[in-house]
Formats: structure tokens, C-alpha cells, sequence
């Protein structure tokens, strides 16, 4: 706006003092700045126009006397502005004034002063600083706050930018300075965290925001202002916060368990390694796309009830369920879901799983085995008890119901409340003699009582072991006196057999002495009479002796094995033990059934391994053992035949074997041959003559010497008889 000139003149009374001045003349901008009239200001005096001489009026006599020149800005309260006057004279009593309305620059001087003095309380109370930094002259000016936050006073602290780049963390300068060259330069805003060293408390954590402005032409900017914030206290307590989640995250992924946490829609935020395990999951990734509200196998296991009851009582809640994760595992697990509260309200839930699949299988085991047990204890036949301290601690139902006594009532009796008193010295004897040490079960017969007074026979067996970890006695008994009457008469069965048994051989040897005699004389005409020494006999009377000579003969055989028969059962026959050599005894009796063998050209082979074998028998009995399976063999042996002896040890046995390859024997009837009178096919139409009686004599002569005797046959292919005797 154009300056408003105004001419003014001095008027002087007449002791030469000025008391007033005239206004001579104004331009056009004068009236619009001070909104008067020409008319209403030319030509009058300043007190009539303002109202007084204005307070400016020894300033204008100075000028108008001295004819220096000033410049001052006023506030002028008869219009409530403010001006810029400048005050010039050309000739002494009269003066110029050329001013211009300053008044709203000066409001706005004003408010900026009393914005700035705001901001700089605002800053004081944020605890922050503020600095302007003059690019063209890289001066800085720092606020007080500001310097106060570096631990400097006005006078310590140089405002200058190279004093503040001295101040920045070797490790963060580089930073900082490019920052601020990047955004100043392009004006614009940016703020940056450093270390800062202060004065008093070293290193420390500021905040820094800035922004550059008054771009030239070019773009550039001559200034730039920022804040300064001491942020040392938020950046401890981060690094405090970091460590803590660093040791609750250390925490979470070590542990034995699995942790997730999620908001409360049921997003997944966390999930630790555990947790990855036990859902056998590929991932925390993949995890964390399950939603606990929507994910069906969650829903359908009622998660979500129990997160939203958790959620809304702000309660922690523990419920255990089977489960098969989306990876196809499948666990029992345990779950414990725990609300987050921050102030008071709930922003989500730590949910925490412990696979307990061995556990329950451990006691899915248990009760297993517990059922087992109980079924085979409690159905068992034996009577199952434990003590301990000589107290009944466990009974069976079986126990109890031989008894007659409930469980109740024995729980509270001792062992010697039911062992019979005659047998308490024996039992007590036995139990002394069992320890935890020496467990070895011992078994034991005792009598015992039931409630009602009957006495039972009864076998125990006891044992030591631990029964919650003390030492106990576990032992059954079951009832024998049924068993022991059998016993008794079995005994003496056996008694009364073995007498009739000796009776019977007794009888019979005698017997057998009584028709020897006769048989012999019988045997002994006949011979006499085929020597034709009493006259000639003719061929068909010859022919009936030689009958009677062979019948006679054959029964005098069978006379005299069932003599010995008898004598072996009747235990008097006796052994006359002598060292003999094995080869010898063979060699002779193959001599004996040599002419039987030549008859139907059988061959005979012997072979003593080694040829000097000896051997401590009865001679008589070995040699009668060895021709009756010799003549056998060659009798069951077709012509041409080959029959084999064989002696030697054979599992520390000495064993023979009389082996041919003769007619065989059924597998049915291979047991039963070494029985008296059991021969193969009927007596009568039967093709080989025998007695039936040779084998069961020779098995009781093996059995005499303490040997075994079997056979191995084949029919068609031939036998082998086998026997051990015993050294
Ligand atoms: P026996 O006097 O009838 O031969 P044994 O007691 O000696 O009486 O034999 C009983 C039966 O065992 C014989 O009748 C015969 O059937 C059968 N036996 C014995 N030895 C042989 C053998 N080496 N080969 C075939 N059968 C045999």
C-alpha cells in the first residue's frame, strides 16, 4: 500500500516554545490510511485532528529543529494501529512524516511471538527441544530445553552445526548425516532415532524430526527447524521389553509343552516348535491359517466354547480330548487356555496343549492289566492272598468262599487265624525261610481252618516280593484233600498191587519149577525114544515125536521166560556184574545164531567202534539180550538178507543196535511188541514161530542194567533195535 505523507509546521507561542503543530498538507494515501478527510485535516492543528499534540511530538520538534532524520514504529491508540513513521525536516519548524499502517504486521509479529513462546512451553512441558538450523551459515540455534536435554547451558553450548555432528554415536553418524542430507535437500519431513553424547550422562537415545523450508529459486532451502526428544527412557524400556520377549520367546520354544496365542477372533499369532511337533505340522505357517473359531475338527471338538467362556469369564480353563490334527496325528492331549488381560480387558488367549498320547495309553495299559489281573486272580481255582507283617492284605473271592469269610473279616484276621495249629510250627517255618533276598517260591502242605470248623488239606506256595514297596508275601493255596484221599488210596493201591504182583511171580516161578520138571522127563523120553534105542519107530510114529520133542522144547522156552519174566518182576533176580570186553561177547553169540544165518544165507556184520570197548554188565544177561535180537533179526529177514550189529558211544551212551533189513514193523505196533505175548499178526496163522516173550524178557534186562531199549522200523524196509546200558 502507498505511504501516507503528511507536511507539517510548528506553532510557537510566544515565549518561543511549540505547543502545537499545523498540518500543512497530506496526499491522497493519508486519508485512505487514516480514514479523514483533506478538508477536515489541512489547515488544522494536530491536537484538533488527534485529539492532542500525539505522544510523538518531541520526536518531531527534534527532527524539526535539529533537522535529523528518524525512523520509529508506534502504536497509536487514539486509532488502535500501528505505524511506521519515518521523520525528516527541510526547514526548521516544519517537518515531514511519512508513515504506513503497520498494524496488521505487527499482529502478526505478535502471535508468531506468542505462538513461538506456546511452542516453546509446550516444548518445555513435552520435555522437548527445538532447534532452527541456518543452512547457508550452518549455524544452529538451540533452544534452551534443547541444550538443557544435552546437559549444557547457553554459555557451554556452541550453536553451531559442526559442534552438533561432535555429538553423534560413532555408529550412528554415517546415518544420521545421510538422512539429513537426503530429506533437508529435498525438503522434506523426517525424523531419525540416535545416541547423542551428553555432557553429564553419556551416551543417550534422542529422537530427531525435521523438515527444511525457505526454498530459493532453485529449490534448494536456506533453513531448516526440528525437535529434539530425549528418548532414552522409552528406548530402555524397549530394550527391557525386547529382553523379556527374548526370554519369554527362549521360554516358550524350549519348553516340554505346546504354546499358541491368538486374538479374539481366534487368529493364531504364536505358535512355539513344540506345538509344531506335537500336531506334526509342516510349519508355523501353516499352522497359523487355522482359525480356532472356524476350523472344523476344532469346532467339532467344542474349542471354540471353551475359548469363548475363557474370553468372556477372563477365567483359565483345562480340558483334556482326543484329537487328529490336519496332518493326520492322531494324540490324546491335555489344554490350557488362559486368557491375556491388558487392563483389565481380554485381548486374547495363551493356549497351551501337552500331548498326553503315552500317558493314556500307559493308563489305558494299566487298566488292562488291572482287568487281567483281576480276572485272573479273582477266577482263578487257587486261593490268592498277600501279607504283609503276617496281616492278610488281599484275598481273592476264591480264598474267601473256601473259608466261608467275607474279605472285611479276613482283612482284619493274621495267617494264624486259618492255619490249622498243628501245622502253624511247619508254616512259620517256611515263611522264615523266604526274603525279599531269597524269594525262591517254597511249597508247602498245611492244614487250615474254615469259619465253620471243617479242616482242609491245602498245597501252598509262597513267595517274597514288594507290595508298595515294602516286602510282602504273596502265596495260594488250593484245597487237596480230595487229592490227598486219592493219594492215600492210591498208596495203597499200589501196595496191595505190588504184593499181588509178588504173589503172582512168587506163584509163578514156583509154578514154572513144578512143570519144568515133568516137561523136562517129558523132553527127555521123547529124545531118548527118536534115538530108536527101544525099538524102531516108523516114520508117522517118529513123525509124533518129533511133535512132542518140539512142542515139549517150545514150552519149556516159554517156561523158562516167563520164570525169568517173573523173577526180574519179583525182584530177585540177580546180577552178576564183571568187566567183560564188548567184541567178545558179540563174536561169541554171533557164533551161536550162525548156523540160522548160513540156513537162509543171511549175512552177519559186527563192528565194535572202538574194537576194545569194555564194559562193566551181567555177561549172561548181555549175551541173552543181544541172541534174542539177533535171532530175531534173521528169523524176521528174508533169505539174503544182511543183519548188522553195531556198538559204540553215541551222546555219551554206549549203545548197541541190531539192525536188518528184514520184513519190518507196523508204527502201531512198535510200543507194543516189548509186551509179553504181542507179536505181529495172530499166533495161529502166523508164518515165523515164536513165544511172543523174548523181547519183553530183554527189555527188563536192559531196564536191569539202567538202559533204554526202542526200535525204528519200517514195513518191508527193515528194523533196528536199539539199547543203551548203563556203564
Ligand atoms: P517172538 O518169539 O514172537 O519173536 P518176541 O518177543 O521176540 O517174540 O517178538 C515179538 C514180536 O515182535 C515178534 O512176534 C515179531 O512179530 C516182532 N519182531 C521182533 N523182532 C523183529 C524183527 N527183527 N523184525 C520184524 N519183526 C520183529
Amino acid at each position: 500500500m502507498e505511504e501516507g505523507v503528511c507536511l507539517h509546521e510548528f506553532i510557537y507561542d510566544d515565549a518561543g516554545n511549540a505547543i502545537d503543530y499545523a498540518i500543512t498538507d497530506i496526499n491522497p494515501a493519508y486519508e485512505l490510511i487514516l480514514g479523514l478527510k483533506r478538508e477536515d485535516v489541512v489547515g488544522k492543528c494536530a491536537t484538533q485532528v488527534y485529539g492532542s499534540t500525539s505522544p510523538y511530538k518531541d520526536i518531531f520538534l527534534e527532527v524539526a529543529e535539529s533537522g535529523i532524520s528518524t525512523r520509529f514504529e508506534s502504536y497509536f491508540p487514539p486509532m488502535d494501529k500501528h505505524f511506521s513513521i519515518s521523520v525528516f525536516s527541510s526547514k526548521k519548524g516544519t517537518f515531514c512524516t511519512v508513515f504506513s499502517d503497520i498494524t496488521i504486521q505487527k499482529k502478526n509479529e505478535q502471535e508468531l511471538q506468542e505462538a513461538k513462546k506456546s511452542l516453546e512451553f509446550a516444548m518445555e512441558v513435552a520435555e522437548n527441544g527445538f532447534w532452527d538450523w541456518n543452512l547457508d551459515t550452518d549455524a544452529v540455534f538451540c533452544s534452551p530445553q534443547c541444550m538443557a536435554m544435552l546437559g549444557y547451558t547457553a554459555d557451554e553450548f556452541p550453536q553451531t552445526l559442526e559442534f552438533w555432528v561432535s555429538l553423534l554415536h560413532p555408529e550412528d553418524r554415517e546415518m544420521v548425516l545421510q538422512t539429513i542430507e537426503d530429506y533437508t535437500h529435498q525438503a522434506r519431513p523426517y525424523s531419525i532415532e540416535c545416541r547423542l553424547r551428553t555432557k553429564d550422562r553419556g551416551w543417550q537415545w534422542f529422537s530427531d524430526s525435521g523438515k527444511s523450508f525457505e526454498l530459493d529459486e532453485n529449490g534448494h532451502p536456506h533453513r531448516a527447524i526440528g525437535v529434539l526428544s530425549d528418548i532414552s527412557e522409552r528406548k530402555a524400556h524397549e530394550a527391557r521389553l525386547r529382553e523379556s520377549r527374548e526370554r519369554y520367546k527362549g521360554l516358550a520354544e524350549s519348553t516340554p509343552v505346546g504354546i499358541l496365542t491368538c486374538d479374539t477372533k481366534g487368529n493364531i499369532d504364536y505358535v512355539n516348535p513344540k506345538l509344531l511337533e506335537i500336531l506334526g505340522s509342516p510349519g508355523a505357517e501353516a499352522t497359523k491359517k487355522i482359525n480356532l473359531f472356524t476350523f472344523p475338527p476344532v469346532v467339532k471338538l467344542g474349542f471354540p466354547g471353551y475359548l469363548e467362556t475363557a474370553f468372556e469369564t477372563g477365567i483359565e480353563i483345562t480340558f483334556e480330548d482326543q484329537y487328529k490334527t490336519k496332518w493326520g496325528k492322531s494324540l490324546h492331549f491335555r489344554c490350557h487356555i488362559n486368557p491375556i488381560k491388558v487392563d483389565g480387558s481380554v485381548k486374547g488367549a495363551t493356549v497351551v496343549f501337552d500331548d498326553i498320547t503315552d500317558r493314556k495309553n500307559a493308563e489305558l495299559r494299566l487298566q488292562e492289566s488291572e482287568e487281567l489281573y483281576r480276572a485272573v486272580t479273582e477266577n482263578s481255582q487257587e486261593c490268592i492272598f498277600i501279607l504283609q507283617d503276617n496281616k492278610v492284605i488281599f484275598v481273592n473271592g476264591t480264598l474267601c468262599g473256601m473259608l466261608g469269610y467275607t474279605k472285611d473279616e479276613i482283612y482284619s484276621m493274621d495267617i494264624w487265624d486259618f492255619v490249622h495249629p498243628e501245622c502253624i510250627h511247619d508254616v512259620q517255618t517256611k515263611i522264615n525261610s523266604i526274603s525279599i533276598t531269597n524269594p525262591v517260591s517254597s511249597v508247602c502242605e498245611a492244614k487250615i481252618l474254615t469259619k465253620d470248623y471243617r479242616t482242609i488239606e491245602a498245597e501252598f506256595s509262597i513267595t517274597a516280593t514288594l507290595y508298595k514297596s515294602r516286602p510282602a508275601l504273596i502265596g495260594a493255596f488250593r484245597d487237596i484233600t480230595h487229592r490227598k484221599s486219592a493219594e492215600e488210596a492210591l498208596i495203597q493201591g499200589k501196595a496191595l498191587a505190588e504184593e499181588a504182583s509178588r504173589t503172582k511171580s512168587e506163584f509163578l516161578a514156583n509154578m514154572s519149577h513144578e512143570l519144568r520138571t515133568p516137561l523136562n522127563s517129558i523132553i527127555g523120553f521123547s529124545q531118548m525114544l527118536g534115538t530108536n534105542s527101544f525099538g524102531n519107530l516108523n516114520e508117522k510114529q517118529n513123525k509124533y515125536l518129533s511133535n512132542i520133542r518140539h512142542s515139549g522144547e517150545l514150552l519149556l522156552e516159554v517156561i523158562n521166560n516167563i520164570l525169568d519174566i517173573s523173577k526180574v518182576e519179583a525182584g530177585v533176580m540177580e546180577l552178576n556184574i564183571e568187566n567183560i570186553l564188548i567184541h567178545e561177547i558179540l563174536e561169541s553169540t554171533e557164533t551161536l545164531v550162525h548156523p540160522l544165518a548160513l540156513k537162509k544165507n543171511i549175512t552177519v556184520e559186527i563192528d565194535v567202534n572202538p574194537r576194545n570197548l569194555e564194559i562193566c554188565v551181567d555177561r549172561i544177561k548181555l549175551k541173552e539180550i543181544i541172541y534174542n535180537l539177533l535171532t530175531n533179526a534173521i528169523k524176521y529177514t528174508p533169505e539174503g538178507g544182511r543183519v548188522c550189529i553195531k556198538t559204540g558211544y553215541v551222546n555219551n551212551e554206549l549203545r548197541f543196535s541190531i539192525s536188518d533189513n528184514g520184513i519190518g514193523i507196523p508204527p502201531h505196533m512198535q510200543d507194543d511188541i516189548f509186551e509179553p505175548f504181542k507179536q505181529i499178526g495172530s499166533f495161529s496163522n502166523k508164518e515165523y514161530k515164536g513165544t511172543g516173550l523174548g523181547l519183553a524178557l530183554v527189555k527188563k534186562y536192559v531196564e536191569l542194567h539202567d538202559g533204554r531199549i526202542w526200535v525204528e522200523s519200517e514195513e518191508g524196509k527193515g528194523s533196528a533195535f536199539s539199547f543203551t546200558i548203563s556203564d
